[in-house]
């Protein structure tokens, strides 16, 4: 899944491309892929939802549109015209945005929408497993994927997520993960970064000392600095508008590597599933003493109610 270096470098790669530029075409191939101002704040592409989606109008997808620029939050562009009309898209699972200058070979098939501007250039939205989508608005702050998701993690301050991170109970790695808390990070780069700040993926968010929480807010700035650098992570489809794929990959200390050798220490890493996602962890790098002194309280409570001894060690 794109994550936010990828989006952020189709974004940098598209705006110059794009900015300027009148849409002379606007074409839509199935309507469930885009949310009208009027649909459910889902769209129906996942809903299943009874209710026959109204037709939207190629003006709503921007024709006519002169383009302003290319704004993103997170994992979410918005291509924002001069009338400001805006055109949210999330690629979610495997979506892609295709640049044809005039005359690219790009795939035809899973094309769900197209535009072509004045000078004869076309963007393409493709999205073969149709988890990503398309949001129609009269302007950004009115698009309803954006007022979903929290701050953006590539402006984030250390002592910013110390404040979003206090009243967290859940595992920080489900914490980074939760676009609503903070927008941008997945799962490679919240393992990456779990790993570069020493913190065990599974310790409850709310008990990682001061210190802790700001090294992994510079973590995660610094790895997602570092991956727009390197042109993304190319795990399995990504492609950037031109598409070529991205070289961050070859950096992945721990994701992807559940059971090889740690590349700082070479123990063998963990792989676990926490927030229903897999996360690989180093456990000498990343100790587990903040999850085990909490669990170990859990449990001492729970054994003291139930009359057992205490145990002697946490677990994992
Ligand atoms: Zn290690």
């Amino acid at each position: 899944m794109p994550e936010l270096p990828e989006v952020e470098i189709l974004r940098k790669g598209l705006e110059p491309l794009l900015r300027g530029q009148t849409v002379a075409r606007a074409t839509l191939h199935r309507r469930d892929v885009a949310v009208g101002p009027d649909d459910p704040p889902g769209g129906f592409s996942r809903q299943r939802t009874p209710i026959a989606p109204t037709r939207l109008n190629a003006t709503q997808l921007l024709l006519g549109a002169k383009i302003h620029g290319i704004s993103r939050k997170g994992k979410v562009l918005a291509i924002v015209a001069v009338d400001g009309r805006t055109l949210g898209i999330h690629l979610g699972m495997s979506g892609q945005l295709l640049w044809d200058p005039g005359r690219a070979v790009i795939p035809t098939n899973h094309v769900h929408a197209s535009w072509r501007f004045t000078d004869g250039s076309k963007l393409h939205f493709r999205d073969p497993r149709r988890f990503g989508g398309l949001w129609l608005a009269d302007s950004p702050e009115s698009l309803p994927i954006w007022k979903s998701l929290g701050p953006d993690a590539l402006k984030l301050h250390p002592m910013q997520l110390s404040g979003l991170l206090t009243p967290v109970r859940r595992p920080i790695k489900a914490a980074l993960i939760d676009q609503s808390l903070l927008a941008g990070v997945g799962n490679i780069y919240a393992d990456e970064a779990l790993h570069r700040a020493g913190v065990h993926p599974r310790t409850p968010a709310c008990d990682i000392p001061q210190a802790g929480v700001v090294e992994l807010g510079r973590s995660i700035v610094a790895i997602l600095r570092e991956a727009i650098e390197a042109g993304g992570s190319t795990v399995r489809d990504y492609r950037n508008a031109m598409g070529q794929s991205g070289d961050f990959q070859r950096a992945h200390h721990v994701y992807g590597r559940g059971g090889q050798p740690c590349t700082t220490c070479g123990t063998r890493l963990e792989q676990d599933t926490i927030g229903q996602r897999t996360s690989v962890w180093c456990p000498t790098c990343q100790p587990a003493e903040a999850f085990n002194k909490l669990s170990t309280t859990t449990r001492n409570r729970k054994d003291r109610k139930a009359g057992r001894s205490l145990s002697p060690k946490g677990s994992l």
